[in-house]
């Protein structure tokens, strides 16, 4: 089939929704390709968390921050390998975008919580459960505007159009044949990272030991696609070689579902012999590679009743504690010895720790790993632990940007007509991203790729 449109979008996910709500708002017609039954992609699946300075919830909890801090952080966090233009664009757009979100409806909790490896309190928690609410408030948009903005599912893109030098459109493949897409004003490429593609990932792979066996919290579509296309057309890619492990994955399906900690200050790693290893509030990266140092590469995460106050409360995504416990992906005991005991850890060492850590929370003292956020001790039964192990989340490289979303080629010249958005995008996050500032990087660049393609 032919399509004519005005701006094609490839990637149903949270930036390509974005993108497509957007340029809709810009005054363009628009044709959505997903190569999934489903959108959402990894945002449907994702922590959801949103980093953004706020001064109203984080003004409410007494959280001092700036935009100057959220910029250092990110572009620090990356080891200064993020394009300063786009970290700078990342964090001066991260609140207005979600208040534009919140205009379409998207809920966030008053609270404002330390997202694992974000480095200060500044996530914001959808209501809805994982990245839920993010798709549906686009999709109510969507659907409002269904004569302007139209999404074929089970569409794989394959190909970008290329007339006189200029992205004019996209080939797919549909479920009853072939798709030729074309766009009159731009096309953004929105298909996410390459966790899910192990080849991919072993080729570009220089930093870590093979990630072949580790499990990944992505969904089986984010194999790389567009990082693929854009190439072909002659766009630069950058940071390839930065590849995200999560550190605190389930061992089984390597989701972030199912862990026990709720909020980092209130919860120790400790390994097989029942000792710490890390500052809990570091970097994912710097937190990944201690656990894979670790017997076993794999970790245990304690909490107390302090996370749990009523016993049957939500543990950190969705699911009650209890129905973890129940699935034996969690354990409960009255003392840490019997907690270490059901898990297979070492309980004198780990009787040791925490009262090694108690002392810190008590004194708010840095400790031996440089960890300095705390809040409770865990001094109070029932006490909670269960394993994790370091899964591949996030791919920080991709298709090289400008603050306008535009795609450059390897001598930074704008191709004209590609623009690209979200996790297929290289250079935001430099060599690690900050846990939280996925959602704003998807959302804040989702929104300017759709205005600057309806613009053009
Ligand atoms: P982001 O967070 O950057 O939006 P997601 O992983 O949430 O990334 O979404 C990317 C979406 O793009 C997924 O739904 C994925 O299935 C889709 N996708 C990936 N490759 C293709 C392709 N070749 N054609 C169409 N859709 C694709």
């Amino acid at each position: 089939i032919n399509k004519e449109t005005e701006v094609v979008i490839i990637g149903g996910g949270g930036s390509g929704l974005a993108a497509a709500v957007s340029a809709h708002q810009n005054g363009a017609k628009v044709l959505v390709l997903e190569k999934m039954p489903n959108v959402g992609g990894n945002t449907l699946i994702s922590g959801a968390a949103y980093n953004a300075v706020d001064p109203k919830r984080q003004g409410a909890a007494g959280i001092e921050d700036s935009i100057e801090k959220h910029y250092t952080h990110t572009y620090e966090g990356g080891d200064k390998l993020g394009k300063p233009e786009l970290v700078r664009t990342l964090v001066e757009n991260a609140y207005p975008t979600l208040e534009w979100l919140e205009s379409l409806g998207m809920k966030y909790e008053d609270t404002i919580e330390t997202i694992v490896g974000s480095l200060w309190a500044r996530g914001h928690i959808p209501v809805e459960p994982l990245g839920t609410g993010y798709v549906n408030a686009y999709m109510n948009y969507i659907k409002q505007h269904s004569d302007e903005i139209e999404i074929i599912t089970h569409a794989k893109a394959t190909d970008l159009i290329v007339e006189d030098g200029r992205i004019t459109g996209v080939n797919a493949e549909g479920e009853n044949g072939k798709i030729v897409a074309k766009a009159s004003k731009g096309v953004i490429i929105a298909t996410g990272g390459f966790s899910a593609n192990v080849e991919m990932r072993e080729s570009y792979n220089t930093i870590w030991p093979s990630l072949k066996n580790l499990k990944t919290t992505n969904q089986p579509g984010a194999t790389g696609d567009g990082i693929v296309m854009a190439e072909k057309v002659g766009a630069n890619l950058i940071g390839m070689e930065y590849i995200q492990l999560h550190p605190t994955g389930d061992p089984k399906t390597g989701g972030l579902d199912g862990n026990v900690a709720r909020d980092i200050e209130d919860n120790i790693f400790v390994n097989k012999n029942g000792q710490r290893f890390v500052d809990e509030g570091s970097r994912r990266d710097v937190m990944s590679k201690a656990i894979l140092e670790q017997e076993g590469a794999t970790m245990w995460v304690i909490v107390d009743k302090h996370s749990y106050p009523e016993g049957s409360d939500d543990s950190e995504f969705f699911g009650s504690i209890d129905s973890l416990i129940a699935e034996g992906r969690a354990y409960k005991a009255d003392t840490l010895e019997e907690l270490a005991q059901m898990m297979g850890i070492n309980p004198e060492n780990l009787v040791k720790t925490v009262a090694e850590f108690n002392k810190h929370v008590e004194s708010k003292t840095k400790d031996q790993f440089g960890r300095t956020l705390y809040r409770n001790k865990i001094d109070t039964a029932p006490f909670y632990g269960g394993a994790r192990v370091p899964v591949v989340h996030h791919t920080m490289g991709g298709i090289e940007i400008n603050k306008d979303a535009q795609v450059l080629d390897k001598d930074g010249k704008i191709i004209p007509g590609l623009y690209a958005s979200g996790e297929v995008t290289g250079g935001v996050h430099g060599s690690n991203r900050l846990g939280g500032n996925a959602m704003a990087d998807i959302n804040v660049f989702g929104k300017i790729a759709g205005a600057s393609a309806a613009k053009n």
